[in-house]
């Protein structure tokens, strides 16, 4: 499709170089919305070879501050999102005061003396728009053709002095400077478009080809607020999530890959990129389809990563590396995979203690082996007594050489809890080796710390239930 000179993506046969760019104003923190509006711009501009660049519309002197720049740019960087170029619109004042005069000595402008907004008993100076109220067209990748008549807009305001223009103005000039091709951005943008039309066309320049893409819209319905849903990308890498979830997640807040895969690396989703997939209607963000993909990709990681997310935190815990047996870390290590647990979960489950029981003996209250039957009334520890110390019997009977992992333990004492009741026997005996209420299952643990140890627990059990039974 060729519009205005420029090729739109139907084909692969792009003319000249690709452009496009976020334009992020850096007045708060950055939000999904804005990622979302990145990761299209960066999979278009890469897909044809082209430039993402990042320009700050840090115009607003006062709302502006560099703190949030530098949060942008950071998440930026976490997804990987990484700009080809980084500038601040107010870098060009001196490009904005040409470009106005220009269209002040082309009489499509004109200074307009009037009443201050802010304060009526003020005079102050602004340059408006001579609009001369035509229908203006432009194709929307998204939408299509649009066309609009102008009249309603009136001579628009397009600058607060003659080197100070707003924003319809500042994006045109700065977007035509930078070679910008493609614009891709919010819906809510849309409504600036005829007067960002009307001012390329005064000033005879190349318009780029805009896509709008779908506002997002909360599980509950209505647009997503910054200020009552959870948006900012900053608290997700604060939760723990991870970059490879967040990417797949705003990937197809708008877009749809059209491919049965469930997920994608960049490099995938760079490939499968297309504007023609960008839907009309309103994107849902909803946080659970971001936890299924931070769990999948949990689950996909390779083996080293996984070891650097949890390893130095249990080396933490543990200066003495020696009590860090390799095989009570690859236990751990499998349960993260396996439950897909966000890393600043396991860190902080390390941190407070929870995984201690890999690699050091527990300590409990006596009454935590006790578990309650299917009446819900409580074993006696009498009862429970007898249970632990034959499974001590059973387990001792387990070669600690040749059979001592999670199936030969498992085997050797299934058959006995079958018959006298599951949580009779394998409740106390994974309290016995954890001390705790949760853990992973009994045998995963025995495997890990080894026969020794696990006989030592299980008998240490015994004599906390002889000691509550005596004192019964
Ligand atoms: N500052 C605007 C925004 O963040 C940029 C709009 C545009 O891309 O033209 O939504």
């Amino acid at each position: 499709m060729k519009h205005n000179g420029i090729t739109t993506d139907t084909s692969s046969d792009i003319s000249g170089k690709v452009v496009t760019r976020i334009a992020p104003s850096p007045t708060g923190s950055f939000h999904i919305g804005t990622a979302r509006t990145a990761l299209f711009n960066f999979l278009f501009a890469r897909k044809h070879n082209g430039i993402f660049a990042v320009r700050f519309e840090d115009t607003d002197r006062e709302r502006s501050d560099e703190k949030h720049e530098e949060e942008i740019l950071s998440a930026l960087h976490w997804l990987s999102l990484h700009p080809d170029t980084v500038t601040r619109q107010s870098e060009r004042k001196e490009i904005h005061r040409e470009y106005i005069a220009r269209l002040l000595d082309s009489d499509h402008a004109y200074v307009s003396r009037e009443p201050s907004k802010k304060d009526p008993s003020r005079e102050v100076e602004v340059v408006r728009f001579r609009n001369t109220n035509p229908k203006v067209s432009f194709t929307d990748t998204v939408r299509s053709d649009i066309t609009i008549d102008t009249s309603d807009l009136g001579d628009f305001v397009i600058a607060r002095s003659t080197d100070d223009p707003l924003y319809n103005l500042a994006v045109v000039i700065d977007d035509a400077e930078m070679g910008v091709t493609h614009v891709l951005r919010g819906d809510d943008h849309i409504v600036n478009t005829p007067r960002q039309v009307l001012l390329i066309k005064a000033l005879g320049i190349s318009p780029p080809m805009y896509t709008h893409i779908p506002l997002i819209h909360s599980p509950s319905g209505g647009k997503l607020s910054k200020r009552k849903d959870a948006v900012s990308v900053l608290s997700f890498v604060e939760q723990g999530y991870l970059p490879e979830a967040l990417i797949n997640t705003i990937a197809l807040l708008g877009w749809n890959p059209k491919d049965d895969r469930e997920i994608f690396t960049l490099e995938e989703l760079i490939e499968l990129f297309s504007l023609e997939h960008i839907q009309k209607k309103e994107a849902i963000f909803d946080e659970k389809k971001l936890q299924w993909f931070n769990k999948q990709c949990i689950q996909r990681m390779p083996e080293n990563r996984l070891r650097g997310e949890v390893v130095p935190a249990l080396v933490k815990r543990f200066p003495v590396r020696s009590r860090l047996h390799p095989r009570s870390i690859q236990t751990i290590l499998q349960t993260v995979r396996e439950r897909g647990i966000v890393f600043s979960e396991v860190r902080e489950s390390i941190h407070n203690g929870e995984y201690d029981f890999f690699f050091t003996a527990p300590d409990y209250p006596a009454a935590l082996l006790l578990p309650k039957d299917s009446t819900k009334e409580q074993y006696s520890a009498d009862q429970i007594l007898t249970s632990l110390e034959r499974t001590h019997a059973l387990l001792k009977s387990v070669s600690a050489y040749r059979q001592w992992d999670e199936k030969h333990v498992q085997d050797a004492v299934w058959k006995y809890a079958e018959e006298q009741g599951k949580s009779r026997v394998l409740w106390p005996l994974r309290v016995a080796l954890s001390g705790r209420e949760k853990s992973p299952g009994p045998f995963v643990i025995a495997q890990a710390i080894g026969k020794k140890q696990t006989l030592m627990r299980v008998k240490k059990g015994v004599v906390r239930l002889r000691e509550l039974s005596g004192s019964a």
